[in-house]
């Protein structure tokens, strides 16, 4: 329910309508405007039923939210979100460049990866130490190991660090290392691990799963969301169809379908959607021009050994000459790269 406070309302007035919502047992959703305060009512709306929210002094209006995605949908809140990761503002004026190895392999690769994509104009560094292989018998990430090795790059670097999270038992120790907290294609649906997230104060890439519909991944985000943690950045990592001369079939229109129905920031993996590199700089302008707020980019020194998606990664020369053929698209919408 929405309820939304007169221009005159008193701090008083808005605080007795928190608390008599939290008295029936939803939780609340304060969004103070210049002009007034809208006050979201999150849950079951019917425990709502016997309270005349309408004749509670300061209120202007009431109307239900409409939407199934009511924490992380523009009906509560419509200005764009902007997300801090380790002081990188995701969502603004800025296209964030995500960039880095599929896997961290050593902790020379990630090093030298790290200086190589800084140079180039990254802003925040990649790397997954916990890999989703399809196969057990393939390389499944350094683990912790992996994540110290992130760290480190960082510290030299200055790039705050991405990388997935699989199972909650590693929730705590990703924390003591990222910056953001990658959620697989995988992991979309998988609902205990969305809500271990709504307890941690760190930023979350949530991709779309494989065959997940616009909606369920706004419901995935709604689960993050409900839970405690509204810092949650949206991903395109194209999605499964017929067509098999891509890894994937990369959805443009997610972009501006997505900035409609959700304030939080849309970024495109190009580098999963299209599965080959050859590929990713072509999306990648496309991505810009559709209005992403950033892309997640697989670069790797050398890509015939890479441990994995090797097909699919720039080398680090290529990365930089995409970067700067990105700059002047970006110019064209009034962003920055
Ligand atoms: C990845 O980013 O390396 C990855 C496994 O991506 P996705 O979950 O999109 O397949
Ligand atoms: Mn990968």
């Amino acid at each position: 329910m929405i309820i939304v406070m007169k221009k005159s309302a008193t701090e008083d007035e808005i605080n007795n309508v928190l608390q008599k919502i939290k008295d029936a047992g939803l939780a609340v959703h304060v969004s103070k405007g210049k002009e007034r305060t809208i006050v979201g009512a999150i849950g079951d709306e019917a425990l709502l039923g016997s309270i005349p929210l309408k004749a509670i002094g300061g209120v202007e209006k009431v109307m239900p939210i409409l939407k199934p995605y009511k924490l992380v949908g523009r009906e509560l809140k419509n200005t764009d979100t902007i997300i801090d990761a380790g002081g990188v503002k995701i969502g603004g004026n800025e296209v964030v460049v995500m960039a880095g190895p599929c896997s961290v392999e050593s902790r020379e690769s990630i090093l030298e990866s790290a200086r190589n994509v800084s140079a180039s104009g990254a802003r925040i560094l990649r790397g997954g130490a916990f890999k989703p292989r399809t196969s057990p018998y393939s390389f499944q990430g350094l683990g912790v190991e992996g994540l110290k090795y992130m760290a480190e790059a960082r510290k030299e670097t200055g790039l705050p660090v991405i990388s997935e999270l699989m199972d909650p038992r590693d929730l705590d120790v990703l924390c003591e290392y990222v910056d953001i907290i990658q959620i697989g294609a995988r992991n979309m649906q998988n609902f205990r691990l969305l809500k271990e997230l709504g307890r941690v104060d760190k930023p979350v890439l949530l991709k779309r799963g494989l065959s997940a519909t616009i909606k369920e991944l706004l419901m995935s985000a709604e689960y993050i969301a409900a839970n405690g943690n509204d810092k949650i950045i949206l991903c395109e990592r194209g999605i499964r169809t017929f067509e098999t001369a891509t890894r994937n079939t990369l959805d443009l229109s997610a972009v501006p379908v997505l900035k409609a129905e959700s304030h939080l920031p849309v970024i495109i993996d190009p580098s999963h959607a299209v599965g080959f590199w050859q590929y990713v700089g072509p999306v990648s302008r496309a991505a810009i021009a559709v209005g992403a707020d950033g892309l997640l980019i697989e670069v790797h020194p050398d890509p015939e050994n890479a441990f994995s998606d090797g097909a699919q990664s720039l080398k680090p020369g290529k990365f930089a000459s995409l970067i700067e053929e990105l700059r002047p698209i970006a110019a064209v919408l009034g962003k920055t790269i």
